[in-house]
């Protein structure tokens, strides 16, 4: 049987949606295991184009089970938008192709406000939250202060849990943040409006991924953002507040005896980083914006402009170690087209010595990159689906990434679109 994780290498947004979207072909089910609706997948076939947020990207696929495993932040509201928006453009939603754990938690109403008064109250020292509500959440989930998916087939019992939730709750806001509390009628309208109509798609997706692993069905481990991202191994305190790491995929899918054989990491041709936090290979001024239009730079989820950076060489190597990643897609080669000249950041500076391991985050600010820059091919390569066929310097580029970072580059991804893939060897 086959599992595959299928993970960031970066900072996020390095394209992992359409490499899942490539993928799904090969795979049976699709389960997203970490992180919510706070970053976006995007993912253009012959439906359209889509920002996925929730949604495993299986779900265009015929015959592929998508599933939302009991790791992810579950927001019913945005949830239930994001199944109308593809409805509306075709792409159909049911318990046939859609499947959410019972032990998923909710994330609540409370949690988009509190992340929002949080970010007001930090003002200029803010970690740049999309304001999804998603590290109330993960603390609540985590002090045992949320409510699991399953809860709504025992409505009464979920009532009692909810209204208790509540109260404490409201001491926050009114207390720490002087905000309106939530009220019973407010709960009792998102019980409603938001949740029950997700009660069909809710199940014991555990008993069905044992299930499937012993009838020998393959399974794909979807994950948001990227290593540097990650709760424990990222640039914390400006990490995500879950882990975006193949190895926590059993724990959060549901199939916590999960052998995974086979960690896809996804690494983009330059470096791009949204929100706040230390980002050494940045670059500004007009190099970045040409970058950065080149890329078509702008946050899936929020539209912010993306900052942007040459490949960051020490952090794609502590990247893909810090996944396991046994293969790497490259994406976005396409975009370096243009250049004369690449620049590639190969170690970092600090302290006047130079060094090629990833430090401790409260040092990165401290950093300066070391860059080194390769000759460019000057040519479109967007229609290139052979790897014979790329131009010479393209080529050195990607054996150079790959010789520096220690895995192979199985797929090398040209353009947005399903087709616009170079395989080598697979
Ligand atoms: P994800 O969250 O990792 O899936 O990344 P995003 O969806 O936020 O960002 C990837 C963006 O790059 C999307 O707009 C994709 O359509 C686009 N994209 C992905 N691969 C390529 C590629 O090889 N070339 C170009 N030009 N665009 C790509």
């Amino acid at each position: 049987m086959a599992c595959t994780a299928i993970v960031g290498i970066n900072w996020g947004d390095e394209g992992k949606g359409r490499m899942v979207d490539l993928l799904t072909e090969k795979y049976d089910i699709v389960v997203r295991f970490q992180g919510g609706g706070n970053a976006g997948h995007t993912v253009i076939n012959e439906y359209g184009k889509f920002a996925l947020h929730l949604l495993p990207s299986g779900v265009f696929r015929k015959g592929v089970m998508n599933i939302l495993g009991n790791g992810v932040a579950l927001d019913p509201e945005n949830l239930l938008a994001e199944i109308r928006t593809l409805e509306e453009k075709g792409v159909k939603i049911t318990p046939e192709n859609l499947m959410i754990s019972d032990r998923a938690s909710l994330l609540l109403p409370w949690h988009r406000k509190l992340d929002e008064l949080e970010e007001l109250r930090l003002k200029d020292k803010k970690y740049g939250s999309t304001k999804q509500g998603i590290a109330p959440f993960y603390s609540d989930k985590y002090q045992k202060k949320t409510v699991m998916a399953g809860e709504l087939f025992y409505p009464e019992k979920m009532k009692a849990h909810l209204r208790d939730l509540m109260e404490w709750k409201n001491l926050t806001l009114k207390g720490v943040y002087g905000a309106e509390p939530v009220t019973e009628a407010e709960l009792d309208d998102w019980i409603e409006k938001c949740c029950k109509p997700l009660m069909p798609f809710i199940g014991d997706t555990r008993e069905y991924l044992w299930d499937a692993q012993g009838n020998g069905k393959r399974i794909l481990f979807e994950a948001q953002l990227g290593s540097l991202r990650d709760l424990d191994y990222g640039i914390y305190p400006y990490t995500t507040s879950s882990n975006t790491l193949a190895a926590y995929a059993p724990v959060g899918s549901g199939l916590p005896a999960a052998e995974i054989t086979k960690v896809v990491g996804v690494v983009k041709a330059y470096s791009t980083c949204v929100g706040e936090g230390p980002f050494v290979c940045e670059t500004f001024g007009e190099e970045a914006e040409k970058l950065r239009q080149a890329g078509a730079e702008y946050g899936a989820k929020t539209g912010r402009p993306r900052r942007v950076g040459p490949i960051d060489l020490v952090a794609t190597r502590y990247g893909v170690q810090v996944q396991g990643a046994t293969e790497l897609a490259l994406t976005k080669l396409d975009v370096l087209s243009d250049m004369d000249e690449i620049p590639v950041c190969v170690k970092y500076e600090l302290n006047g010595e130079e060094t090629d391991k990833f430090p401790f985050p409260s040092v990165l600010e401290d950093c300066k990159p070391v860059i080194r820059k390769v000759k460019g091919w000057k040519k479109d390569i967007s229609g290139v689906r052979t790897w014979e066929d790329l131009p010479e310097e393209a080529k050195a580029y990607v054996n150079m990434v790959e010789q520096a970072i220690g895995r192979p580059f199985v797929y090398i991804s040209v353009g947005p679109e399903r087709e616009s893939i170079i395989r080598r060897g697979v």
